[in-house]
């Protein structure tokens, strides 16, 4: 009897031993296969970048300041356009419609042969887009006094509004569209050819437009003294030399276009564009009324930018409603279709 008590005890404790090992065994390779899914994922997502270059283009830059001209892959270049032209901390929504529309103006400008031979476009804003490489757009946010989290976020955005639209343009009839945008112009954009002359386009007209009001730039104000006003103006077009500093008592709005900026002011026996005056007096836009003081000149201005295409505060408050970048970018531009471009 005490055998068999011997042998049953024996082989208990075999068992717990058998146990105790096989579940050790399995614990191994359960870590290890989670290590094997980490480590694939990690893979997978690295591959996902080749993918990406692959299956864009190379695009060509010059850069202003140095006049060199460097090679990079065009997601490269819109990570450095997007975060250059929108505030960094705009909705997501709104940066991806300023990623498609960055990438549209891009393609376009490319086909028009802007730059001459073996340049496709410049980082000068005024010209091309603005464009920063990546250190430089960190710096930039650096100096604004953001923390490492909050750059690293948004540098995320950037990289998700550019890779999540990528090969997507705007198209209008199957053309690429002249894809212009501004920062503000509150209640209505303005049509195109109210701005620069020239023809209608379908796509570039006045549409409602609503803004967050505590916008910083939405209301400006520009003092011009009299003789700085009519010195300009005269430097700017050498037909005006009958003007004089009391012309300034009678300046007046001519007529206004059809989103409500102001489209002529009258001075003298001269007609006077208010897109002419933007330009020479720096106003924020041409939605102003004109105060005439003892000596000055006082333009209350609304508004920032040319007004025509995309308003971007207006893309930030449509994308805080709810509005996808889609959505967005068929509320500014009339008609069109976004087209995915064949890699
Ligand atoms: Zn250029």
């Amino acid at each position: 009897m005490k055998k068999w008590l011997a042998f049953f005890y024996s082989l208990t404790c075999v068992l717990v031993i058998v146990t105790v090992v096989l579940f050790c065994i399995n614990l191994f390779k359960e870590k290890n296969t989670k290590k094997e899914i980490v480590e694939e994922e990690k893979k997978e997502e690295e591959e996902k970048n080749i993918i990406e270059y692959k299956a864009n283009q190379t695009i060509r830059v010059k850069i202003s300041k140095t006049g060199e001209v460097v090679a990079m892959d065009i997601n490269d270049y819109l990570r450095g356009v997007v975060p250059a032209e929108m505030p960094p901390y705009y909705d997501i929504e709104a940066i991806k419609a300023q990623a498609v529309v960055a990438r549209t103006f891009t393609y376009k400008r490319i086909s028009a042969y802007a730059e001459g031979e073996g340049i496709d476009i410049c980082d000068n804003f005024a010209h091309c887009q603005a464009f920063y490489n990546k250190e430089q757009i960190i710096a930039i946010w650096k100096r604004k006094g953001y923390d490492d989290e909050t750059i690293r976020k948004y540098w995320n955005n950037v990289n998700e509004a550019v890779v999540s639209t990528q090969n997507e343009v705007i198209t209008y009839k199957g053309q690429l569209i002249k894809a212009f945008f501004h920062a503000s112009s509150p209640i209505k954009t303005e049509s195109v050819e109210e701005i620069w002359g020239g023809e209608k386009l379908p796509y570039l007209v006045s549409v409602e437009n609503e803004e967050n009001e505590d916008y910083e730039n939405r209301t400006s104000k520009v003092e011009i003294n009299f003789e700085d006003f009519i010195t300009k103006l005269k430097e700017d077009n050498k037909s005006r030399t009958s003007l004089n500093n009391s012309d300034c008592k009678n300046v007046k709005i001519c007529d206004y276009t059809s989103s409500g900026r102001v489209k002529n002011i009258q001075i003298g026996n001269f007609k006077v564009s208010a897109e002419k005056l933007r330009t020479l007096f720096n106003l924020r836009s041409t939605n102003f009324t004109i105060e005439i003081k003892d000596n000055s000149l006082v333009f209350n201005v609304i508004g920032n930018g040319h007004g025509v295409g995309l308003s971007q505060v207006g893309a930030d408050t449509y994308a805080k409603k709810g509005y996808s970048y889609k959505d967005i970018i068929n509320h500014y531009y009339t008609g069109v279709q976004i087209t995915k471009l064949d890699n």
